[in-house]
C-alpha cells in the first residue's frame, strides 16, 4: 500500500500558525506580484472564490474585509514545509517528497488494519507540533492514494484507506476526470470528446484503447487505477529541478560589451520562461563568461557571479535586471569571451498542487503575472522570443546562428515589429 499525506490549504494554513484571528476567516494568499489567488481556506472557497482567479477580481471582498487577502511568505512555506516532510519521515521509513504540501508515504510490510492509526498518528503530530492540517490516503497505488485522499478532503475526514474493490469503483466514480492525478485541461477536453467524464469512466475502458490514445504514461494511470502500482518513485521525484540554467557558446570571440549584455538578457529571459513552467520561483540568479581554452596567450579566464533576490519570483524583468547588474561586475573590457550563461538557484514551488505528469510544463493562467503571461503567450503563438526585454536587443550583430534571432542589422525601429 501507498500513502499520500497533503496538506490542506497549505499556504494558508501556513499563515495561520502565525496569526490566529485568521482561523475560521476567509483567507486568501495571493501569488508572486499579487497577480491572483493561489491558496484559499475552506472559508473562501465557501464564498466561490475559484483558485487561480485573479486578484482583482475580488477587490470587493477584500476591500470590505469579507476575505483576507494575504501575499506570499515563501520562506515561512518552506520552513514549514520541511518541518511537516520530517514528521512524515518518523513514522513511515521511506517517504518521497513530492511537493512543497505533499509527500507519498511506502506502506510495504505494514499490516493494511494498521494504516488508519499510523495516518492518525502522523495527523494529530502535524497538527500539535506545527499546527498544520494534513490529509492522509492510503492504497494500492500512488494514483489511487490521491484519489483517496480527494475523496476523504470533500468529505472533511482527515484519514481513509481504500480497501475494498467497492470502495475504489465507488470513489472513481465520484470524481471528474480532470482529477486524475497526471491530467490537465487540454487532455481533460480530448477525454470529454472522447466521452470521458469521471475518472471510472477512463478506467472501464479497454487498456489498449487507453495505451493508443494516451501512450504509456496513459497505460500506466489505467493500470494505477485497476490497483497495480507502477508508477515509480523516481518518475515523481524532482518536479522542481534544483537549478535552471541557459548558456551558448558564440560562434566567435565576442569583447563587445553590448552583445553580451544582450545574450545575457536572453538566457536570463529563457530561464525565467522555464521556471514559469516548471511553477517555480527562484531567489538567486548567477551569471558566467568564459574565455576561449584554445587561445591562450591571454590565459584562461572564467569570471562569474550571482545575487540573492530580496524576494522569491519568477519574472523576467527582476530577474534580467539581476544578471545585468552580475555582468556589471564580473566583465572585463579587452578579454574576448567564447562561452556565457545565467543560471538560476534556490527554487521552491510558486502554488502548492500537484505537476502534470502527461503534459509537461502545461502553463496555466494563474502562475504568473498577467504581464508574463501575455509575454510567454505572444511568443508562443507568433514565435520564440518575438517580444522581448529591451535590454535584449542589440544593434549591429548579424549573422550569429546561435538559435535566438536578436540581433539586428539596422537600427531597432519599435513601429515594426520583425515577425
Ligand atoms: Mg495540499
Amino acid at each position: 500500500m501507498t500513502g499520500l499525506a497533503d496538506c490542506n490549504n497549505f499556504f494558508v494554513s501556513c499563515e495561520r500558525t502565525l496569526n490566529s484571528n485568521l482561523i475560521g476567516r476567509p483567507v486568501v494568499v495571493l501569488s508572486n506580484n499579487d497577480g491572483c489567488v493561489v491558496a484559499r481556506s475552506n472559508e473562501a472557497k465557501r464564498l466561490g472564490i475559484r483558485m487561480g482567479q485573479p486578484a482583482f477580481e475580488i477587490k470587493d471582498l477584500t476591500r470590505s474585509g469579507q476575505v483576507i487577502a494575504l501575499s506570499g511568505n515563501h520562506l515561512l512555506y518552506r520552513e514549514i514545509s520541511l518541518r511537516v516532510h520530517d514528521v512524515f519521515r518518523r513514522y513511515v521509513p521511506q517517504t518521497i517528497d513530492y511537493s512543497i504540501d505533499e509527500a507519498f508515504l511506502d506502506m510495504t510490510g505494514i499490516p493494511v488494519g494498521e494504516l488508519y492509526g499510523i495516518g492518525m498518528a502522523i495527523y494529530n503530530a502535524c497538527q500539535s507540533e506545527i499546527g498544520i492540517p494534513v490529509t492522509i490516503g492510503f492504497a494500492p497505488s500512488k494514483t489511487l492514494s490521491k484519489l483517496v485522499t480527494e475523496r476523504c478532503k470533500k468529505q472533511c475526514e482527515p484519514i481513509g484507506v481504500m480497501e475494498t474493490d467497492d470502495q475504489r469503483w465507488s470513489i472513481m466514480e465520484g470524481l471528474p476526470i480532470s482529477e486524475l492525478w497526471g491530467v490537465g485541461r487540454r487532455l481533460t477536453r480530448r477525454l470529454y470528446e472522447a466521452g470521458i467524464y469521471t475518472i471510472a469512466d477512463f478506467a472501464r475502458r479497454d487498456k489498449s484503447w487507453v495505451r493508443s490514445r494516451l501512450g504509456i504514461n496513459g497505460e500506466k494511470s489505467w493500470l494505477e487505477l485497476h490497483g497495480y502500482s507502477c508508477i515509480e518513485l523516481e518518475h515523481v521525484e524532482r518536479q522542481l529541478q534544483d537549478s535552471i540554467s541557459e548558456s551558448r557558446t558564440f560562434p566567435i570571440d565576442i569583447d563587445d560589451y553590448d552583445y553580451l549584455r544582450a545574450r545575457i538578457a536572453i538566457y536570463a529571459a529563457d530561464c525565467a520562461k522555464k521556471l514559469r513552467g516548471m511553477r517555480g520561483l527562484c531567489k538567486e540568479v548567477g551569471v558566467m563568461l568564459r574565455t576561449n581554452r584554445f587561445h591562450t596567450e591571454s590565459g584562461y579566464q572564467a569570471p562569474q557571479g550571482s545575487l540573492s533576490l530580496m524576494t522569491y519570483t519568477s519574472d523576467t524583468n527582476i530577474i534580467a535586471d539581476a544578471a545585468l547588474a552580475i555582468l556589471d561586475k564580473i566583465w572585463m573590457p579587452d578579454v574576448m569571451f567564447k562561452r556565457a550563461g545565467v543560471w538560476l538557484n534556490d527554487i521552491i514551488a510558486d502554488v502548492p498542487s500537484t505537476p502534470s505528469l502527461f503534459e509537461e510544463y502545461e502553463v496555466r493562467e494563474h502562475e504568473h503575472s498577467r504581464l508574463m503571461q501575455a509575454v510567454d503567450k505572444i511568443n508562443g503563438v507568433v514565435g520564440h522570443n518575438v517580444l522581448k526585454l529591451a535590454s535584449q536587443i542589440t544593434k549591429g550583430h548579424v549573422g550569429h546562428n546561435d538559435g535566438y534571432s536578436s540581433s539586428f542589422g539596422a537600427p531597432f525601429n519599435p513601429t515594426t515589429p520583425k515577425f
